[in-house]
């Protein structure tokens, strides 16, 4: 308990210290983005001694404006992962929201070699909880689930009904993890990828307790990883 507060109050402080990155980048971005249309407009105007050099030119700022897009998209992006919303509380049937994120996933999931088996309880009784923010939590688990699987695998799906709250487990048949990283998995900026954010299970553990429920994790190396959510019914 103690520890998950400390770590609520590390995410806190991440999404302090993104909102201000996000203000003091924001500005000089939106200017550079204006400056870049105001020399395509001179472009447009200006003669050139060679015909491929205004091409050149053109090519050369829409880059800039892609680029300018892409950070302002990154910087947005981080904000909302890592700033502690309320959650909007709401009946929710979690079966259909775990059909929807295993539709928008669908495709990316094949292409990995994941084989996705459902296994919904026909008597899932609605839950309380935050579509977006639940739908935020399951694409995390779908994601390190894939990524845990580099040569595919299967993913399973289950939802069980409790006396109090409804589980959903998301299990896996990927790698696995040692108990080092058991104990530091849903530790902010705790993570073992090249390029990983090590956030993806910090701020979706936060949206669990935020809504009252939990998460969890059982692995065992090379054979695979279970997560376990818990969340109130309605
Ligand atoms: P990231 O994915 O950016 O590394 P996460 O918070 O999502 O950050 O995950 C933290 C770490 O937990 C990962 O780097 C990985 O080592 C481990 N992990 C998470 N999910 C799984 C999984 N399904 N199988 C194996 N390891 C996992
Ligand atoms: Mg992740």
């Amino acid at each position: 308990q103690a520890e998950a507060l400390m770590r609520a109050e590390q995410l806190a402080a991440v999404g302090r210290i993104s909102a201000q990155i996000v203000h003091e980048v924001r500005n000089p971005l939106s200017s550079i983005g204006l400056n870049v249309e105001l020399l395509g407009d001179a472009v447009e105007r200006a003669t050139f001694p060679a015909p491929d050099e205004a091409n050149e030119v053109k090519d050369l700022l829409s880059a800039v404006t892609r680029e300018v897009d892409r950070l302002a998209d990154v910087t947005e992006h981080y904000l909302r992962m890592a700033r502690p919303q309320r959650p909007d509380l709401d009946p929710r049937d979690v079966t259909a929201v775990l059909d929807g994120v295993l539709d928008f996933s669908r495709e990316e999931l094949m292409r990995a070699g994941v084989e996705v088996v459902r296994e919904f309880s026909p008597t899932t009784p609605p839950v309380l909880a935050d579509e977006g923010q639940l739908r935020q939590v399951f694409l995390n688990l779908l994601r390190n689930s894939r990524e845990a699987m580099p040569y595919g695998g299967q993913l399973t799906i289950a939802t069980r009904p409790l006396e109090q709250d409804v589980e959903v487990t998301v299990r896996d048949t990927g790698q696995g993890m040692t108990e080092e990283v058991r104990r530091h998995l849903f530790e902010p900026f705790f993570t073992t990828k090249e390029g990983g954010t090590g956030l993806g299970l910090a701020v979706s553990q936060q949206i669990l307790q935020a809504h009252g429920g939990s998460l969890s994790c059982q692995s065992i190396p090379g054979q695979g990883t279970a997560f376990v959510l818990r969340l109130p019914r309605a």
